[in-house]
């Protein structure tokens, strides 16, 4: 077109040069501090495994009802995201079945499992040919309606307030809507490098 100029084909469409100015000035300040698209390397699944078994967290049953349905899993990819107000997120593989059940329903509860319920962890993780994975579980049920384990050291009952999806697997950030702990002195069970886990001592200086 005659007296203007071309303008670049972004992913998706036309993209505007407020746009690509913006892209250039972020490539310059990046390269100006050493860092290079180019240098980056590819980290295979193996090695994300390796480096991730050395990270410890808590083990926790996630738990929704949809439809009059009860259902949950076990997941260490949990963490709080901020106090005011309360929110959470839980990490979610988009194949299993809980998935489905948290996208429908926009609800779910994190029990926290203490170190005598391994058992529970490996139910609750499909590990055992258990047809009901309530069976035997003390029970109450939060204000959403996701059930409660009575034996949880702690629990935090949530409505959905967004999905974020992230490779195989979907974000689902929670807004804590009820909460309760059985106890301040009371241990969680902990999984590290394919195993389960006690706290140990307390570090001192
Ligand atoms: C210590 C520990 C921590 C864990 N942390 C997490 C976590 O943070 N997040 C998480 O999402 N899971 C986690 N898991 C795994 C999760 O607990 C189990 O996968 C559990 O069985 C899921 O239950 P479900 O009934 O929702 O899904 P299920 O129906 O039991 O499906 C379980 C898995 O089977 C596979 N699967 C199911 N259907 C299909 C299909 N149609 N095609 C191909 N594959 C299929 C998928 O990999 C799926 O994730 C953890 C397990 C353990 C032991």
């Amino acid at each position: 077109m005659a007296g203007r100029r071309a303008r670049p084909w972004g992913a998706r469409g036309w993209i505007s040069w407020p746009v690509v100015r913006r892209q250039r000035v972020v490539s310059f300040i990046l390269k100006g501090i050493g860092y290079d698209r180019r240098d980056m390397v590819t980290v295979s699944p193996d090695l994300f495994k390796q480096v991730m078994r050395r990270w410890a967290s808590t083990v926790n049953v996630v738990t929704t009802r949809h439809e009059g349905v009860v259902h949950g899993l076990t997941v260490t990819a949990f963490s709080s995201l901020a106090a005011e107000p309360p929110l959470v997120f839980v990490s979610v593989n988009k194949r299993a079945r809980t998935h489905a059940m948290i996208d429908q329903a926009g609800i779910y509860a994190v029990n926290f499992l203490a170190p005598q319920q391994r058992a529970l962890s490996d139910r609750f993780a499909g590990r055992m040919p258990e047809a009901d994975r309530f069976a035997g579980v003390a029970l109450g049920q939060g204000v959403t309606g996701s059930p409660i384990f009575a034996d949880a050291i702690a629990w935090l009952d949530c409505r959905v307030t967004e999905r974020v999806s992230g490779g195989d697997h979907t974000l689902f950030f929670g807004e804590v809507v009820a909460a309760g702990t059985r106890g301040a002195d009371l241990s969680p069970l902990l999984y590290f490098n394919g195993r389960y886990h006690g706290l140990g001592s307390v570090c001192e200086d």
